[in-house]
C-alpha cells in the first residue's frame, strides 16, 4: 500500500439527551428491559477462544442486589499464564500490522459503539454499575468513542514527528510497539476507562492481558465482544476477569511483561510498583508503569465567588454517580459569610436529590457499587456522627435491604484535618470546611497540604487576582484544575485527564502523552554514499 494516509479529524461524540419522547429513550428502555429479563454466562476469552473455568461469580445490580445479570467464569493463575502465551503469540503478527490497519480497527470500534452497540453497552453500565442513563451515556458511549477516535488521531501525530536529516542521509524514527505484552487492569467506575486501557496500547501495536474489575465484568464483556467484531485478531486483547492477585502474579512473573496500564486505588498501584521493582532484573525490557489512582478532589471558594455556581458545582461535582468518580469533589472550602448565605439552599437541594433504581429515569443517583463500599462509606458517616470535630448536616441515611443505597451526605468539618477532609471515601459524601473570610491565603496553603493526592480541584472566584493566586498556590495540587467549574466531567481532546503526587503517573489518558508510553522508538540513519576511509582531514600532514 502506498500513500500518506490521513485519519479522519475527530470530533467529540454528541451526547444524547434521553428526554421524554426521544427515540433514544424508547430504545434504551427496551434494552434495559430485555437485559434485565435474562441471565447470561460470561467466559474468559483467551487467544480468541472462550474458556470456562467452572469457578464462577455472579454479576448483580447494585440497586437490586438480588437480581443476577450474569454468571462469569474466573481466571486463576493458569488461565492468566495461558493468556500471556496467547498474547505473545499474537504479537508476532499484530506488532507488524501497519498503523493504518490498526487505526481502522479502533475507528470501527468507535462506529460500532456509536451505533449498534450503544444501547447494549450503556444499558449494561446502568445495570451493573448503577449509573443513570445520562452518566452511562457520557461514560460508556461518548467518552469511549472519543478515546478511540482521538487516540487514532494522536497516534498519527506521534508517528509524523520525525527527525531532521543532514545532507547525504535520511533520518527516520520508527515508533515500535513494546517487546512483550501490556497488562491492563481496570476499575469499576468508568466503562470508558475499562475500554481505553487495553485498546490504547493495542492501537500502538501492543498485545494485552485485560483484567476488568469484578463489579464491572458484565459491561466489560460487551466491550470485549465489540473489540472482536471491530477486528482485533485473536490474542491481541485477552479477557481475563478473575482473582486479582493470581492474574497479576502470572502477568508480573513473566519475563515478557512490558508494561502496566492501571486505573484504580493508590495502595494497589503501589503494590504493583513494588513487585515490579523487586523483579526488575527478570524482565526482558524495562516495563512501562502507567497508573491513574486515588484522589481527594477539592473546591475552594473565594469570597468573590458566585453563590449559585458554587452550589451547583458542589451538588453535581460531589454527588453525580454517587461520588464514585475519581474526579468527584469531596472537600470544599467556603468563606464564612458565603456559607451563611448558601447553607440553607444547599442543604435543601441535597435533601431533595432523588435516589433509587436507575431504570427509573427520575432518579439523579443510583446505588453504591457493592456491600464493601456501602460498609466503608457508612463507617465514615458514623464516625462523623460521633466525632466532636464533625457534624452531619444532611443525608447519611443508608439502607441495603434491596440495593446499596446511601443518601447524599454533607458533613461539616470543624477541624480542617478531620479525616473526611483528608481520606478518599469514593462515595456520596462531601465535607465542607468553613474558613474565616480573611484567611484566603492560609486556606490555599491548607488545600495544598491537606492530602497526598493531586488529581482534580476547582477554584471559584470572580476576582481575577484571586484566581491567579489560586493558580500559583495550587500549581501542583491538581493535574486537572478548574476555574469556576466543577472538578469533574473531563472531555477527551479538551481536558486531558490525570493527576500527580499520589494520584498517579499523570500520563493523561486520551492524549499523545499516554500513547508515547506504549512505544519504543527506533532511530534509523541511512547514509546514501558511505565514507570509504577512516582518516579525518585533521590527520593530514602539515
Ligand atoms: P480498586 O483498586 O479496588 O480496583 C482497581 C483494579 O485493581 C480492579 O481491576 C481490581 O480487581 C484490581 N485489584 C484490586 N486489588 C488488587 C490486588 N491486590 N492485586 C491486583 N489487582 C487488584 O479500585 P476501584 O474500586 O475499581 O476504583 C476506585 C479507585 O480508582 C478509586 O481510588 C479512584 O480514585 C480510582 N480511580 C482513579 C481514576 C484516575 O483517573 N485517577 C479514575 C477512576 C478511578
Amino acid at each position: 500500500m502506498s500513500g500518506a494516509f490521513q485519519v479522519p479529524m475527530p470530533d467529540n461524540e454528541p451526547v444524547q439527551s434521553y428526554a421524554p419522547g426521544t427515540p433514544e429513550r424508547a430504545s434504551i428502555k427496551a434494552t434495559l428491559a430485555e437485559m434485565s429479563s435474562r441471565e447470561i454466562e460470561i467466559p474468559l476469552i483467551i487467544g480468541g477462544e472462550e474458556v470456562r473455568t467452572g469457578r464462577t461469580k455472579k454479576a448483580i445490580m447494585p440497586h437490586r442486589h438480588g437480581h443476577v445479570l450474569a454468571t462469569w467464569h474466573m481466571a486463576g493463575q493458569a488461565e492468566a499464564e495461558r493468556a500471556v502465551h496467547a498474547a505473545t503469540e499474537a504479537w508476532k503478527e499484530w506488532s507488524a500490522w501497519s498503523s493504518e490497519d490498526r487505526a481502522s480497527v479502533l475507528l470501527k470500534a468507535a462506529d460500532l459503539l456509536a451505533g449498534p452497540y450503544r444501547d447494549a453497552v450503556n444499558a449494561a453500565t446502568m445495570l451493573c454499575q448503577s449509573k443513570t442513563v445520562y452518566q452511562a451515556e457520557i461514560d460508556s458511549a461518548c467518552e469511549l468513542i472519543d478515546f478511540f477516535r482521538f487516540n487514532v488521531y494522536f497516534a498519527e501525530q506521534l508517528y509524523s514527528d520525525q527527525p531532521m536529516s543532514a545532507p547525504g542521509m535520511w533520518n527516520r524514527m520508527e515508533y515500535r510497539p513494546l517487546e512483550g505484552f501490556v497488562y491492563a487492569i481496570t476499575p469499576f467506575n468508568f466503562t470508558s476507562i475499562a475500554g481505553n486501557l487495553p485498546t490504547s496500547p493495542a492501537l500502538m501495536g501492543n498485545v494485552v492481558l485485560w483484567k476488568p474489575s469484578r463489579p464491572a465484568v458484565f459491561s466489560a464483556y460487551y466491550l470485549m465482544k465489540m473489540f472482536e467484531e471491530a477486528g482485533f485478531p485473536p490474542g491481541v486483547i485477552n479477557f481475563v476477569p478473575g482473582d486479582p492477585r493470581a492474574v497479576t502474579e502470572a502477568a508480573l512473573a513473566s519475563p515478557d511483561f512490558a508494561g502496566i496500564h492501571y486505573t484504580g486505588s493508590t495502595p494497589v498501584f503501589q503494590g504493583f510498583y513494588r513487585t515490579i521493582g523487586e523483579r526488575i532484573a527478570d524482565y526482558k525490557t524495562y516495563p512501562r508503569i502507567v497508573g491513574e489512582t486515588g484522589g481527594k478532589d477539592f473546591i475552594v471558594a473565594h469570597p468573590s465567588a458566585d453563590d449559585e455556581a458554587l452550589r451547583a458545582a458542589i451538588v453535581c461535582g460531589g454527588f453525580e454517580y454517587q461520588g464514585q468518580k475519581c474526579s468527584a469533589a469531596s472537600r470544599v472550602y467556603i468563606p464564612a459569610a458565603m456559607w451563611k448565605r448558601i447553607k440553607g439552599g444547599l442543604l435543601d437541594e441535597v435533601a431533595g436529590i432523588a435516589v433509587g433504581d436507575v431504570a427509573d429515569f427520575r432518579n439523579f443517583m443510583g446505588a453504591v457499587i457493592d456491600e464493601n463500599a456501602f460498609k466503608d462509606h457508612t463507617a465514615f458517616i458514623e464516625d462523623a456522627r460521633k466525632s466532636p470535630d464533625a457534624e452531619v448536616l444532611v443525608g447519611g441515611e443508608a439502607d441495603m435491604t434491596e440495593g446499596y443505597f446511601i443518601r447524599p451526605t454533607l458533613i461539616q468539618a470543624k477541624q480542617p484535618a478531620y479525616r473526611t477532609m483528608c481520606e478518599e471515601i469514593f462515595g456520596p459524601v462531601v465535607t465542607v470546611y468553613v474558613y474565616p473570610d480573611d484567611q484566603w491565603h492560609e486556606t490555599l496553603t491548607l488545600v495544598d497540604r491537606t492530602s497526598p493526592y493531586a488529581l482534580t480541584g476547582a477554584v471559584f472566584a470572580q476576582d481575577r487576582r484571586a484566581v491567579r493566586e489560586a493558580m500559583v498556590a495550587l500549581r501542583h495540587s491538581a493535574g486537572n484544575f478548574y476555574i469556576n467549574d466543577k472538578p469533574s466531567g473531563a472531555v477527551v481532546g479538551q481536558q486531558p485527564f490525570g493527576g500527580a503526587r499520589a494520584s498517579g503517573t499523570n500520563d493523561k489518558a486520551g492524549s499523545m502523552l499516554n500513547l508515547v508510553r506504549w512505544v519504543s522508538a527506533r532511530s534509523i540513519k541511512e547514509t546514501f554514499v558511505p565514507a570509504t576511509g577512516y582518516r579525518y582531514p585533521f590527520m593530514g600532514a602539515e
